[in-house]
């Protein structure tokens, strides 16, 4: 994992834990000389899988270890001897919280997954997929997922992103459909860096660009003619002179594009005369 996203990674596991840090902070020297989570482990987790459904995702004994070591760490709290009926019920009470972390861990420990782990993962990720985003992509990729999957993907990406990082989300990148496409027309997840013509090539675009020509009015349309782009966002194009957001993309505008808009132009002229005439 490279240094940037383990940063990332423990800027959002700190979020998480601001609230109680102190006390754990407190009780972290003690707990590190009394409770052994590893050992903990190693003595017990057969038994603690089992009990948390995590046996049938085919993790080897060692990367279920690796896996839950810092929870089991979190969980045992001041605790110097635990069993393993209370350690489960820990798990369970904060599981809305934990499973995320697991979902995590297990993308993190393994370099391949099965299907049964990615679906794991996919399905218990929460805000993390902001960072492992780019790993399910494309093991959904090598694993021949169909839409289905990649859709549960995409959305829990929209949702981490809004909880996280607020509105607006990024537009939508042509080759793996997430809302990840930068300003600089590189895409967060695939990685894919796209020309301004291959953007334009994709049918959302496209559809878009009729649809701000449509919409626009006759001044807006001579403004975007002499300014020579467009602005594309989430949810539509606009013109350069609407409000701009930290995550739109400027588009430059083919000669071709500028006759679409000039042909819009005289087509209105056009039915203006004729209504005038009548
Ligand atoms: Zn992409």
């Amino acid at each position: 994992m490279s240094r940037r996203r383990r940063g990332k990674r423990k800027k959002l596991e700190k979020e998480e834990k601001e609230t109680t840090r102190k006390r754990r902070r407190r009780s972290y020297t003690r707990r590190r000389r009394e409770f052994d989570a590893e050992a903990w482990l190693k003595r017990n987790i057969e038994e603690l899988a089992q009990n948390l459904g995590l046996d049938t995702l085919g993790l080897t004994r060692e990367e279920l270890i690796e896996t839950l070591v810092k929870i089991v760490e979190e969980l045992a709290g001041a605790s110097t001897y635990i069993d393993v009926n209370t350690m489960v019920k820990r798990f369970r009470r904060y599981y809305d919280r934990i499973a995320p972390l697991i979902a995590a861990n297990i993308a993190e420990v393994r370099a391949h997954m099965t299907k049964e782990q990615l679906e794991f993962v996919a399905s218990n990720i929460g805000d993390f997929i902001l960072i492992f985003a780019p790993k399910l992509y494309s093991e959904a990729k090598r694993l021949g997922y169909s839409e289905d999957l990649m859709q549960i993907l995409q959305q829990q990406w929209i949702r981490a992103w809004i909880n996280r990082r607020g509105t607006p989300i990024p537009p939508r990148c042509p080759k793996c459909g997430f809302n990840a496409l930068t300003p600089d027309l590189t895409c967060l997840v695939c990685g894919v860096a796209l020309s301004d013509k291959e953007l334009k090539a994709s049918p959302e675009f496209k559809y878009m660009f009729k649809e701000f020509i449509k919409r626009a009015s006759t001044e807006e349309l001579e403004y975007v003619l002499k300014a020579g782009y467009v602005i594309l966002s989430a949810h539509e194009v606009k013109s350069p002179k609407e409000p701009r957001t930290k995550v739109d993309i400027e588009i430059f505008l083919s000669a071709n594009e500028k006759e679409e808009i000039r042909k819009e132009l005289s087509n209105r002229r056009e039915s203006q005369n004729s209504s005038r005439a009548n």
